[in-house]
This record gives C-alpha cells, sequence and structure tokens, in this order.
C-alpha cells in the first residue's frame, strides 16, 4: 500500500477501479492492497472499521451469536459504516475495497502487543463468522474454493456404505439426515476442533464432515492464517515505525477512542467543588472514584494520576480557577505548603487548560488510552481498574461499593475475556439500577455524561443497543459522607502534545 503526501485533498480515492481483486463479498485477506491511498481515506477506513470491530465486540457480548438479533444489528452496522453486508450484492466494489483495505491498516496497528493482536483477532474472527453464515450454499461452495479449501464431498455411494457410522458419531443427524446433507472428506489436521469434540466421524487419517461444520473448519483455517499475519506483521514494525506519515496514526488508533473528544465542555463552570464527592459515587466511573477516593485520603496523587484525573475534571466542567482551587485545597492538606503547590504543581494545572506552554487545550483520557498506555505500578492509583487491578482487589473493591454478588461475577467474567470496557458498562448498569446499558462506552467522560442525563431524567431508557443510553441510580452515597474532604485527527494531535505536557507532571 503507498499513500500520498497531500494528505487533505478533496478527493481522497487515487487508484483506479480493481474490481476484479474482489471476486468475492468475503476474504481471508491474504494479499495486502497494493494501490496508492490518500492518508484521509486510509484514516477513515480506519476508523470506520475500528468502530465496526467495537460493535462486533459490544454484539458478541450482549447476545448469542446465532440469534436473529444478533445478525439483525451486525447486518445494520455493517449497512451503515459501508461494508459488504450481504454476499449476494453484487455491485459492492467499494465496500469490498474498503473491507481490505480496512483490515489490513488495522492490521499494522493492532500487531504492536499481545493484548492488541487478541482483541483484533477476536472480533476479526466473529465478524468473519457472520458473514460466512451469511453465504448461500454455492457462495460458500465459490469461496471455499476459492481460497483453496475446496474438500472433496464423498460420494452418494461411500455415504451409504458408512451411514451408521456417520449417524452414529455425527451429534444430532438422524439417519435421514444423514441422507439428506452433503459429507465432506477432510484431513485431520483441519478437522482438529471438531475431532477433539467428537463430533466427527473419522477413518484412515480423515474427518467426514457435514457441510453445517464445515464453518468450524473455515473458521479455523482463517484464525491460524491470521495469527501468523499478525505475528509477521508486528516483526515488520520497525520498518513501518520509522516512516513518520503511519507512525502517529498507527499509535492512535490503537489508543483509538472513535466519539467526541470532550474538550469543548458544555458543563464548565456548572459543577461546584461540593458536589465532587457525591458526583464521584452517583456518577463517575471506577477508574475516576478510585482516583478520587485515592486524592481524598492521601491528599496527593502522582502524576499519572493527577494527568489521567486532572483532565478528567477539566471535561466534566470544572474552570481553571475551580481546579486551582480543587487540588490545593487538597494538597495543603497533605506534604505540599501552599508556596510549593503555587510554584510547582499550580503551572502544570494552567498548563492543563492551555495557559501555559504551548497553550494547547488538552483532551480527557479515553477508555483506550488509559487501557493500553502508562500503566500503574505501586503508590499509583491511574489507570483503569479492570484491567490494571488485580481480580481478588477488584472484587473487594466492588463488594464494598455494594455491588451484588451476581453482578461481581458478570464483572469478573468480562475482565478475565479481557472486555474492561464491557465490564465497566456492566458496572454502570449495576450502580444505575439499568438492564441495559444502551450505548458503547468508550470515555470515562461519556460514563458520566451519560450518567448524569439517566440521573436527571433527560432521557427514557432504551432496552436496544444503540449509540446512547441511560439510566437510573441506586442509592449508594456512604462514601461520599465518609470523605473527610475514538478517533479523530485533532485527537492524534492532542495525543502528542499531550506527551509534552506529561514532562510537567514527573514530580511525584
Ligand atoms: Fe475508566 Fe474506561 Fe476503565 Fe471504565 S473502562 S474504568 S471509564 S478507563
Amino acid at each position: 500500500m503507498e499513500f500520498s503526501s497531500r494528505a487533505r485533498q478533496k478527493h481522497a480515492r487515487l487508484a483506479g477501479d480493481r474490481r476484479e481483486q474482489y471476486p468475492h463479498s468475503l476474504q481471508f485477506y491474504l494479499e495486502p492492497p497494493t494501490e496508492s491511498i490518500s492518508l484521509v481515506e486510509f484514516e477513515n477506513f480506519a476508523i470506520d472499521r475500528l468502530k465496526l470491530l467495537k460493535v462486533v465486540e459490544n454484539l458478541g457480548v450482549g447476545y448469542v451469536r446465532s440469534t436473529e438479533t444478533y445478525k439483525t444489528k451486525l447486518e445494520h452496522e455493517l449497512r451503515k459504516l459501508k461494508f459488504p453486508y450481504r454476499a449476494l450484492a453484487e455491485d459492492d466494489y467499494e465496500a469490498r475495497r474498503k473491507d481490505h483495505i480496512s483490515h489490513f491498516i488495522l492490521r499494522l496497528a493492532y500487531c504492536q502487543s499481545e493484548d492488541l493482536r487478541r482483541w483484533f483477532l477476536q472480533q476479526e474472527m466473529d465478524l468473519f463468522r457472520y458473514r460466512f453464515n451469511q453465504l448461500t450454499d454455492s457462495l460458500m461452495q465459490k469461496f471455499l474454493e476459492h481460497v483453496n479449501l475446496s474438500f472433496e464431498a464423498i460420494s452418494e455411494d461411500l455415504k451409504n456404505e458408512l451411514t451408521d457410522e456417520l449417524c452414529a458419531s455425527t451429534p444430532g443427524f438422524s439417519l435421514s439426515k444423514v441422507k439428506e446433507q452433503m459429507f465432506y472428506k477432510v484431513g485431520l489436521a483441519d478437522a482438529v476442533d471438531l475431532f477433539r469434540a467428537r463430533r466427527v466421524f473419522i477413518k484412515d487419517g480423515f474427518a467426514y464432515v457435514p457441510f453445517k461444520e464445515i464453518d468450524v473448519i473455515v473458521l479455523n483455517n482463517y484464525r491460524t492464517k491470521l495469527s501468523k499475519a499478525l505475528a509477521l506483521t508486528a516483526r515488520s514494525l520497525p520498518s513501518i515505525q520509522s516512516d513518520e506519515r503511519l507512525q502517529p496514526l498507527l499509535n492512535h488508533l490503537s489508543h483509538c477512542y472513535v466519539g467526541p473528544d470532550y474538550s469543548v465542555q458544555k458543563n464548565t463552570g456548572k459543577i461546584s467543588l461540593e458536589q465532587i464527592d457525591a458526583l464521584s459515587v452517583k456518577s463517575f466511573p471506577l477508574c475516576m472514584r478510585q482516583l478520587h477516593r485515592a486524592l481524598r485520603d492521601s491528599h496527593h496523587l502522582r502524576h499519572g494520576g493527577r494527568m489521567q484525573y486532572g483532565l478528567f475534571l477539566k471535561g466534566i466542567g470544572l474552570t481553571l480557577e475551580q481546579a486551582l482551587e480543587f487540588w490545593k485545597k487538597e494538597f495543603i492538606r497533605g506534604k505540599v505548603d501552599a508556596d510549593k503547590f503555587d510554584k510547582g504543581y499550580a503551572y502544570s494545572i494552567r498548563h492543563n487548560y492551555g495557559k501555559e506552554g504551548k497553550r494547547t487545550d488538552y483532551t480527557p483520557y479515553s477508555c483506550m488510552k488509559i487501557i493500553m498506555s502508562n500503566p500503574p505500578s505501586q503508590g499509583d492509583y491511574h489507570g483503569c481498574p479492570f484491567r490494571h487491578s488485580d481480580p481478588e482487589l477488584l472484587k473487594q473493591k466492588l463488594q464494598s461499593y455494594k455491588i451484588p454478588p451476581s453482578g461481581i461475577t458478570q464483572i469478573l467474567d468480562l475482565v478475565k475475556g479481557m472486555h474492561y470496557q464491557l465490564a465497566c458498562q456492566k458496572y454502570f448498569e449495576l450502580t444505575h439500577d439499568v438492564d441495559d446499558i444502551g450505548f458503547s462506552l468508550n470515555h470515562p467522560n461519556q460514563y458520566f455524561s451519560e450518567s448524569q442525563k439517566l440521573l436527571s431524567g433527560g432521557r427514557e431508557l432504551k432496552k436496544e443497543l444503540s449509540n446512547s443510553g441511560n439510566f437510573q441510580q441506586k442509592n449508594n452515597s456512604q462514601e461520599s459522607m465518609n470523605s473527610n474532604s475514538t478517533p479523530t485527527s485533532s485527537n492524534a494531535t492532542a495525543d502528542t502534545e499531550l506527551e509534552g505536557l506529561e514532562a510537567f507532571f514527573t514530580e511525584d
């Protein structure tokens, strides 16, 4: 793939029509794209695929994959984002091209660590499974031939000869069903999963696989190919990272949050400092609740915590003056005197608000940024508790917040499956007493604003998955009473500039 340096040109398409490259709506992504593409199109394609994979993740946790609801919602998203959604659609060249190119871009961005690779592989597999199962029998056959997986269908004579064995070894198959279905002779290496699960008849080193089980083999094959490809791509990262046009984009994509950046605060000045304790219990996500608690308890936060929490508070509407007062009041309760605060910490808070240095208006951190970068060490309270806390400690924390045992189990299961944002969504549902969060959580400030909307009764609860949601809060206020006290290009720029800002926060 080549990239045009005229990044912002209006007509982003540079390549000619290459219809013959995409004989199928589905592919194994074996050949990388070779055409020229503008950076605008590169970024747009990547963000759309990321949005799609996020929806795939959400649906995979919320619904059984074989249900009509799951399929309808996924098809809706594919249509909306203009990816191929129907295998039969003849005239979807643009969608197929976008599908091909966007897959390879995210492959570059998501090969960079084990966590990223695993997440990407899981979502791509789910997407592929859905699409493969949407194919008609004849298209399935065509696709299998195209990817050199054309298994040999056994003859009617052989099937009749083996009917009893096939019936006995293939769960759910009666004699009549064996007669109806086509069976394929597949090498054992390709049918390991079916063989292990004792779902196929084995003879002379071959598995006899019914047509309806072929998807297991195809998926297995795709998984092997994609995980190898990701490992290979990771090895070529150094040369990709030396490309100064691509490196920031790819880094940004792997920490990408695709939604508002919360840099413009509609609520600026509408929140009083006295409200923060109560808000931290009612409407802060766990990461910010943890930071607030730590600040109130120890009257100090190390620089990672100050960055994460300070920008979040700015995002919920604290003015610069309020922020200075808030941090100062708390810090001088600890070991920092007023003079030291004014000389050291006040500068960094003003910097945070774009009043010092490069005068950049810094954006609050997204979940992906918090989850993927700068993990907390001993004495730190920043990070995402679902990602960075020991499960036992997380469990204790949730118990202390009166989350019911069944809810804790659900949250810990999601954490175990590395669905950290979904675990956070579940936490939202449980603390707001709603069945379905109704939106896809990507940002701590989004959590806050959705919580506030719900608590102020501004919206009706949606039971269906959509981009918005709302809720009702359970009374859980003893903590405050006890207190003593995605992806847009602008995000990429802000992230880069933030690195500079962090230098001002290095003092512990
Ligand atoms: Fe915070 Fe996001 Fe983690 Fe929730 S998922 S605790 S909002 S970083």
